[in-house]
Formats: C-alpha cells, structure tokens, sequence
C-alpha cells in the first residue's frame, strides 16, 4: 500500500495512538492534512493508559493539565485522573476529531526504511505488510516496553507471574500470597490496592522510594458547574496548576535545597505512619531527593505498615518452583509475583529496525546514547519526526505540555517542506550535536545525576531522558523551526 501524497500535501504514517500519535493526528486533520494513518499494534487507542490498568492506576498530575490544551473536559471526576477515565478521554477525541478511519489497529511496524531516491519512507508491519509515506512520525512513547527482572530461575516458577502493566485481571489475589518486586511508581499505587486481600505480600525492595502526599480529592458538583459554565475559569485553574508544578523546576534546576526541605516532609511522614521500625529503617531512602523519580500517594505508608506486609531488602538470589530465594538464604514461598520493575525507558524506538540514509540504522547511530535535536528530529533521518523522544521527559510537569510543542514543532517542519516541494528534511549534524551538548551539560550537575540508578540513565550511565529545565524553555526552543538547522534533499525522481 502506498501513501503517495494525492494532495500536494505531504503523506504521513505515524506510529502509535497514544497521547503522542492521537494529538499529532488531531493537529494534521486541523492544519487540512487528509492523507495520515496512524499504525497501532494493539487493538485499541490508549498507549500507557490503555496498558497499564492495575488496581489504583491513576495520573500524577492534575486531569486538567493532563488533557489536551485545546480539549478541555469539565468535568473530570477527581483532581487527578483514573486510568479508566483518561483512556474515556482519550477515546471521547478520537469519536469528536473523526480519527477512527485514519487508524489502524493490529500493524506493528517491525521496520522503516528511508529510501534516497525517492525520498519515501517505507515500513513494514508485523504480518510483511508494507506501506509508504513522505513523513514518518514516531509516538511510540518512552514507557511502552515492560522491563523484566533478569532473576535466575524466574522460568521454573509454577505460580502464576506477571508484570505491572500486563495486569493478570482473570487471576483472583484473594487470600494468596503474593511477590511484588519492585517499588516504583506502579508498585505504590497497586500494593495498597491489594494488601488488604492478599494473605501475605512480600515486598522486595531494592532501594526506597520518596513519597510525598497526593493532594487529591473528588470535584464537588458545584465546582463542576463552575468548570462548565464558565469556561474561562476552567482555563485559568489549568494555568494555575501549570505555575504551581513548573515551580517545582526550579528545585530541580537551581535551588537544590528545595528539595531537602521535601525530604523532610516525606521522613516526617514516614515517621508519623509507619510504626514497625525495622521497616521504617529501610523505607527512608539513602540517595537525594529526586535523584529518582518523586512518588505521590496516600496510601503507601500506611500499606507498608500492614502486618501482612513483608518488606524484603535482602537482594533476590533466584526463584525456583514455589517462591523466591534470598540472598540470606531465606525462601519466600508464595502463589504469585507481580513484577513492577518498570519500563525498558532508555532503549525508545530500538525494538523497530530503522535505517537512515546510506544504509545507517538508528542504533548504530545512538551506539552512545540516544540523542535528537529538540527531542524530536535525528541527523542521518530526513522526514522522521519523534515524539516524546530523547531528553524529554519530566519530573515536574505534564508530558502532554511537552507533546504540544512538539506537535507545534513537526507541524511547522511540514509548512517548511511544502515550501520546498518533494524535499526531505535532514537535521544538520552539528546543530544536533550542539544541541545535545548543551543538554547533557545542563543535566550533568541535577539531582538526577547524584549517584543513584535510575531508569532516567541509560546503560552508559548518561541521561537521555528527562529535559534539564522549565517546560516553558522548551516550548520556546520549538516554537519555529529555522531551516537553517536542515538539509533540505531532493529526490533522484520527484514523487
Ligand atoms: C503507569 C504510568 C503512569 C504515568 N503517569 C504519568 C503522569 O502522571 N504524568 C505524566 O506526564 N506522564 C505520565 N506517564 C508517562 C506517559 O507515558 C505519557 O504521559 C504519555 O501517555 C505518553 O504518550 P505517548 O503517546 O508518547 O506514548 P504511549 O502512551 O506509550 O503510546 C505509545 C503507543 O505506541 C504503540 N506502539 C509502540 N510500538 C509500536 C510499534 N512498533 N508499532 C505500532 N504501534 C506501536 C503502543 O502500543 C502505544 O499505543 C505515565 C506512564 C506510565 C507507564
């Protein structure tokens, strides 16, 4: 199948519908593009929140920053959103923006060629299937890719396994005993959910997590009647959230004692409601505050307190049959493990093999980490757009603020090759290195880079994903593409 631009307009697959690929397509149908698709290997719109829908799967920022700017739903249940919820959103815009027919559901792009001569990208899915397209754009997400444990022996176990964003719904955890490795953002929203049924959860725990309370609560009916009838108070309780989290930035980026006065909030509340002091001991972190991500909730500390909860820091040996060794020697016998170790964050697009000009595939590329100018264009790669790429994630804020740049940003690129007709954008190599330069500077004195492991390093020990400062910064970085930062390239055969 080809996706030849019948309009003059150039063709554009993008891969994914999550946040990313749904507003990139809402943005291309409002800018008069008519020929895009939107491949999705599942069946069904959703991304992070149509996978990840364990017991207590909720958002960390608020639901009015966490929806689209230019969608704003008035009445969103809670101060911050449910899973089920936002993917209700989520669906609500494809049915309103019309998108159902640019979608594709079960077309997993296992490939994506760029080929010079005709200045096309080429990519094939899952069943050999092969399409066409000026423009490739990427929304492939950053936590897409569940991250396994490598625990020896995990094969043997004849319990029932599964990960965090695989949520086994047909298994009952009613009076099991139950493994839960790992204590990251997922593990501290559904260890509360399920410590009061399960019989016994042994929580292994490699380091703590810093917890600071949830400020969340169920709009009342009047406030919903405020949010509808006048919107410009909706607009302007959005804009006060996004002041109030962009401040935190500033702990982040300058003023780094900031974050020691949270820490003691977050001890203090440790304190205050955890009273086996044995686990109270190994609960308080031993690495800075916001070195790895800040967890919000309400219900972890008092979970952890739970007389059926066992919290295990001895590392884990292997597994065998029945449970889980520890390196003391001790085993763990239990029914189930339940692994919430996260999202293989730092590997991006490498599950899909995509090769650039003269032949270069984007792994060879990134052989020292991934890098891209603004997050979003990659040397070697013309026409190929990534969102929620490299460096930008956040600590403090909301990714979909950063996803509307970015579509802001690609947007603009595609003004810029209907200026110059059946051309291909190519990043200049050394404004991306320039770029990547000053990043990577920036990040080198954060917290981030204080000597904890994170998912925000890659194997190098490099941070290729979180922006170093405001989101506002960054929305000025990409607020108009100066094509003096591209190669334009031509085709052998104009297309
Ligand atoms: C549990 C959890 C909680 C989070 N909480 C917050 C929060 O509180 N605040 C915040 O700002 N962010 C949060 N995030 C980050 C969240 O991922 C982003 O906010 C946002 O949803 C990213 O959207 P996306 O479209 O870029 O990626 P995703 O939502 O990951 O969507 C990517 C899509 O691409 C598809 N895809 C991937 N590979 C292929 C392929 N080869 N072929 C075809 N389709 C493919 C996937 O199936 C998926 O539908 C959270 C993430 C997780 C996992």
């Amino acid at each position: 199948m080809t996706h030849n631009s019948t309009s003059g307009r150039p063709s554009v697959l993008i891969i994914g519908s999550g946040f990313g690929g749904l507003g990139m397509a809402i943005k291309l149908k409002q800018a008069s593009f008519t020929d895009f698709t939107l491949l999705e290997k599942s069946d069904r719109v959703g991304g992070t929140w149509r996978d990840n829908t364990y017991p207590g799967a909720a958002c960390d920022v608020q639901s009015h920053l966490y929806s689209y700017s230019f969608e704003p739903k008035h009445d969103w249940s809670r101060k911050f959103g449910l899973q089920q919820e936002i993917l209700g959103y989520m669906e609500r815009c494809v049915e309103k923006y019309r998108l159902a027919d640019h979608i594709r559901f079960h077309a997993e792009v296992q490939q994506a060629t760029f080929d010079e001569p005709s200045n096309q990208w080429t990519v094939t899915l899952a069943n050999g299937e092969q399409l066409t397209a000026n423009v490739l754009i990427t929304a492939t997400g950053q936590l897409n890719q569940p991250a396994w444990p490598r625990l020896n022996g995990l094969e043997q176990f004849t319990g029932k396994v599964f990960h965090s964003a695989r949520w086994a719904h047909d298994y009952d955890l009613s009076g099991k005993r139950v493994a839960v490795i790992g204590t990251g953002a997922s593990a501290i929203q559904f260890v509360p959910e399920i410590a009061p049924k399960v019989a016994r959860l042994d929580l292994f725990q490699r380091s703590g997590a810093w917890v600071l309370p949830k400020p969340d609560r169920a709009f009342k009916r009047w406030e919903h009647t405020l949010f509808r009838r006048i919107p410009v108070w909706d607009r302007l309780y959005r804009y006060l959230i996004y002041w109030k989290n962009e401040s935190r930035a500033l702990a982040f980026t300058r003023f780094r004692w900031l974050l020691e006065f949270r820490a003691r909030q977050s001890k203090r509340d440790a304190q205050r409601l955890v009273t086996d002091s044995t686990k109270l001991k190994h609960i308080i972190p031993d690495y800075s505050f916001g070195c790895k991500r800040i967890l919000i909730s309400n219900d972890w500390y008092p979970a952890i307190n739970r007389s059926n909860v066992n919290l295990v820091t001895n590392p884990i040996d292997r597994i065998d049959e029945t449970g889980v060794f520890t390196s003391d020697g001790h085993h763990h016998a239990v029914d189930a493990i339940i692994c919430g170790t996260g999202f293989r964050a730092s590997e991006f697009l490498s599950p899909i093999q995509i090769t650039g000009r003269g032949g270069k595939s984007l792994n060879e590329a990134w052989q020292t980490g991934a890098a891209a100018f603004k997050g979003i264009t990659v040397s070697g790669f013309p026409n190929m757009f990534m969102l929620y790429g490299p460096n930008t994630n956040l600590a403090h804020n909301s990714i979909l603020y950063m996803l509307e740049s970015q579509f802001h940003y690609v947007l603009g690129c595609l003004e810029s090759l209907e200026q110059y007709p059946h051309s291909a954008m190519d990043v200049r190599q050394d404004r991306q290195d320039r770029f990547t330069h000053v990043v990577q500077q920036s990040l080198k004195n954060k917290v981030w880079s204080s000597g904890c492991t994170s998912w925000y390093l890659d194997a190098n020990g490099r941070n290729t994903i979180n922006w170093p400062g405001f989101t506002f910064t960054y929305r000025f970085a990409t607020r108009r593409v100066d094509t003096a930062d591209y190669q334009f390239l031509y085709p052998e055969t104009p297309n």
